[in-house]
């Protein structure tokens, strides 16, 4: 018996891709859009996972709100890499991340899984 439980939180942060043939070339930003799943396996005696205000407290707490997103990850800052580093920040933490997906516009999305 599992479940997966889902926050989406939005952030604002500028980024560029140094490497990339096209727009994100240069220097823009993004409203973020980012979908957390994380796998619980009991529930407490409200019947509760894991709160979601403290699943959206830990994704504030990565501190990308109002960022530049080159400073801060370690690799290029596509929408492939910032769900990837938000994966391995949550995981860090003790959860069991199941996916992370960044949607960097309405249309455009890049969802990170690991094995
Ligand atoms: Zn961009």
């Amino acid at each position: 018996m599992r479940w997966i439980l889902t926050v989406r939180y939005e952030f604002d942060a500028s980024h560029f891709l140094p490497n990339f043939e096209g727009p994100c070339r240069n220097l823009h930003g993004h409203r973020w859009t980012v979908e957390l799943e994380v796998e619980v396996k009991e529930l407490d005696k409200s019947g509760v996972g894991i709160d979601f205000g403290i699943l959206k407290k830990e994704l504030e707490s990565l501190g990308l709100d109002h960022t530049h997103l080159n400073d801060i990850l370690p690799y290029p800052p596509s929408a492939e890499n910032v769900a990837r580093y938000i994966y391995q920040r949550i995981k860090e933490k003790g959860y069991k991340v199941i996916s992370v997906r960044v949607w960097e516009t309405p249309k455009y999305a890049a969802k990170y899984v690991e094995d």
